[in-house]
């Protein structure tokens, strides 16, 4: 459920995969989250495509870079030189692996930017790391596999637990021990859901360069929306291994078994049609016997993070 004004959605600003083709820019994504945005991985040209887009830059707090390749970061300058311009003076982070830090500085650096730069470096643990708070939702960042370390995020709204005054009062539950059955699930015979309704909060996760492991699994975990890279078809998976990639199969096989509702496949290869990749992450879906909704993803594609509906 929607907390703040505006509406929940990732905006594609660019898809390509290492070198930008005529229909696909570097990468970019503003995830719009309740009147604020955060921006994922601006590569080179992202200061136009958020013009093409309608992204203003006064609303984005913060850019999440996962890995130090170029084709993920170099946009940062252009984006913070455009801050500037829109809203001198104000505050911006930027995030990204410990192994980024010295890279992210430099680009925050040669931007020369009126704007307040704080650059911050997150260890890239096997555990998921707390790193922000994004309007009352936790931003975390767990390491994934790459050729360089590289960090996968995932934001997550809080769950509410609604309690019925009726089923309280006819459970003889009230006072202090309505906190304790909260926080322990039962209470005397009384289980939580007897006497609430819980409502989960939204997820969103954000996968880019990486090889399949265990890690991509747990960071899209029953994500509303998930974002994956999918550099590579099956019949090239040996060279998504030795790079450090994922295949179009193995993204929607690892979507489907961890619960996510929309797949948004990216990263594209200008070897492969699109199309091709799609099919194939549709397929390794309903082999998994999954529902997830596969989408791959143009420059400038507005995808709607969908709404949850609430659990009795
Ligand atoms: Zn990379």
């Amino acid at each position: 459920m929607s907390l703040g004004s505006g509406p929940r959605e990732l905006v594609v600003l660019g898809t390509a995969g290492a070198v930008p083709t005529r229909e696909r820019n570097h990468n970019g994504y503003v995830l719009r989250w309740d009147g604020t945005s955060v921006l994922f991985d601006p590569g080179e040209g992202i200061q136009r495509q958020m013009l093409h887009a309608g992204v203003s830059s006064p609303r984005i707090e913060r850019i999440c870079v996962t890995h130090r390749h170029n084709d993920h970061c170099l946009g940062v300058p252009g984006v913070l030189n455009r801050m500037a311009q829109d809203r001198p003076g104000r505050p911006v982070t930027v995030h990204g692996p410990e192994d980024a830090f010295e890279h992210l500085r430099a680009l925050a650096v040669v931007a020369q930017a009126n704007v307040r730069v704080t650059v911050q470096g997150h260890p890239a643990l096997d555990e998921e790391v707390p790193i922000a708070d994004v309007a009352g939702s936790a931003l975390t960042a767990r390491a994934l596999d790459h050729r360089v370390p590289a960090l996968g995020y995932r934001l997550t709204e809080p769950g509410h637990v609604t309690f019925s005054r009726d089923a309280l009062a006819a459970a003889g539950i009230s006072g202090p021990d309505v906190g304790r059955l909260q926080r322990e699930g039962e209470l005397r015979g009384v289980r939580l859901e007897d006497v609430s309704t819980h409502r989960p909060g939204q997820v969103v996760a954000f996968v880019m360069d990486t090889r399949l492991c265990p890690a991509v699994g747990a960071v899209v975990r029953d994500a509303d929306l998930a974002v994956l890279e999918c550099t590579f078809a099956e019949r090239d998976a040996h060279l998504a291994t030795a790079r450090g990639h994922l295949t179009a199969r193995q993204a929607g096989d690892v979507a489907a078994r961890a619960g996510v509702r929309t797949l948004v496949l990216t990263h594209v290869s200008a070897r492969y049609d699109a199309a091709e990749l799609g099919a194939e992450a549709r397929t390794a879906v309903a082999a998994a016997g999954g529902t997830t909704t596969v989408h791959v993803a143009q420059d400038l594609d507005v995808v709607a993070v969908p709404p949850r509906v609430g659990r009795g």
